[in-house]
């Protein structure tokens, strides 16, 4: 579990607000659930069989001796909130979140265990067009960030009842080469075979790349709608792969899969992952309602992701008030707080405990800020105030204080049209 510090923050910030301005604008809104969730919501919805369930969740009893889970992940708490607040039979949905999501797995490059998540929900729509949707914004995502090495892959799982059947051909064709599966996937033949499609284990790839294909065995329903969300990803000029192995590891998929991969990360190279889950409203309580959506991992997703400097700039003062003498800092004070009512998004940082102006120069300088903003008896008496350009070579010259806000709005205009937060 990781502290981010300032200078990490201020790409948090960015990255949220990127992916914040997106999903708005395909009208998404903002759901925020608790962090900590009955046990029992994420083993019914993620599934008993899978690793997250099994193996990775923080689970403990509180006072009362109820189980509770600090949250995996986000659609459970989702599905839980909208159906608690009546919200699922109130006609489709459309909502995204982001925050911490912990699994106790073992830490690596690109896997923590706080690690952070934004993902988007989609309820009551059954047709492709929205599938296609989460893709479309996904990719708009990529593109703000200027991510350009991603793959999309695709699949279908078909319906639950074509997913039982193909898992009986699965599990025929595993246990007649039982010998080459690994001790994981031994395990699993019993619990989840379908995960096994997914093992990493480079000596199980052959037998793998035979396995009968999936798609081969999806009902007709899953293969037209399969078929329709391919359309509109062609025509909206999508690049994908058909990934016949894609599966996922939550049980609540059926139908679409799809994962957006780099090979800029190395082993843990999934930015995002979603698809649809029809069934998972009414595993969670509710009545049938369809779902699809997505998560992505904001950690490798920031990997992915170069802020520029004036972006990363948001980080520091425009201005460094240097101020000696006690009228100077009362009357700093003053004027500051004017033009924090006149220029919201102005970023100008006080000097506190006096000091010489040699001192607070030294100090001026080193926190980056453009100008510094100089008070002294003298100027306080005349009701002036002296500017000084910090970053480039030019000489301190004198205003009168009336005429701050604009000259200040003049030195500032190329900051100003930044991309503020
Ligand atoms: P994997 O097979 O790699 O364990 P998963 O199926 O557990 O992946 P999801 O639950 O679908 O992954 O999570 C969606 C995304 O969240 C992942 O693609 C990844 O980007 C990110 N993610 C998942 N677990 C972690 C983790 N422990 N640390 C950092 N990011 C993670
Ligand atoms: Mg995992």
């Amino acid at each position: 579990m990781h502290d981010t510090l300032p200078d990490d923050a201020i790409k948090w910030q960015l990255l949220e607000q990127t992916i914040k301005s997106t999903l708005q604008s395909y009208c998404y809104r903002e759901i925020r659930t608790p962090i900590l969730e009955k046990t029992e919501l994420f083993s019914r919805s993620i599934g008993e069989a899978t690793d997250i369930v099994n193996k990775e969740m923080y689970t403990f009893p509180d006072r009362n001796g109820d189980f509770l889970t600090l949250r995996p992940e986000g659609t459970a708490g989702c599905v839980r909130a909208l159906l608690q607040h009546g919200l699922i039979n109130a006609g489709p949905q459309r909502v995204w979140y982001h925050g911490p999501m912990f699994r106790h797995e073992r830490p690596q490059k690109g896997r923590l265990r706080q690690f952070h998540q934004a993902g988007a929900e989609a309820f009551g729509i059954q047709s492709a067009e929205i599938d296609a949707e989460m893709i479309l914004m996904c990719a708009r995502i990529w593109n703000k960030l200027g991510i350009k090495d991603v793959q999309l892959q695709l699949n279908s799982l078909g319906s639950y009842a074509s997913r039982q059947k193909y898992r009986g051909i699965l599990v025929d064709y595993l246990s007649a080469h039982k010998d080459q599966l690994d001790e994981d996937s031994i395990n699993r033949l019993t619990t989840n075979p379908l995960r096994i499609l997914d093992s990493k284990n480079p000596e199980m790839q052959a037998l793998l790349q035979s396995a009968p294909p999936l798609l081969d065995s999806i009902d007709s329903e899953s293969a037209d709608h399969f078929a329709t969300l391919r359309a509109l990803l062609n025509s909206n000029g999508l690049d994908y792969e058909i990934n016949p192995r894609l599966v996922r590891g939550l049980d609540y998929y059926n139908r679409t899969v799809f994962e957006w991969t780099t090979d800029k990360l190395g082993a843990q190279g999934t930015l995002c992952a979603g698809g649809r889950y029809d069934d998972l409203v009414e595993q969670v309580g509710g009545k049938a309602t369809p779902g699809v959506g997505f998560a992505m991992g904001l950690e490798r997703i920031l990997e992915m992701t170069g802020f520029s400097n004036a972006e990363l700039g948001l980080n520091s003062p425009q201005i460094y008030q240097v101020l000696v003498g006690d009228a100077a800092l009362d009357n700093g004070i003053k004027l500051a707080e004017r033009l924090r009512d006149k220029m919201p998004t102005l970023r100008i940082l006080m000097h506190c405990g006096g000091g010489s102006f040699r001192s607070q120069f030294k100090k001026a300088d080193k926190s980056q800020a453009d100008y510094a903003l100089i008070l002294g008896e003298e100027e306080v008496a005349k009701n002036t105030v002296n500017i000084k350009p910090l970053r480039k070579d030019a000489e301190q010259y004198e205003i009168h204080q009336d005429d701050l806000l604009d000259e200040i709005t003049n030195l500032l205009q190329p900051i100003q049209g930044q991309t503020g937060l």
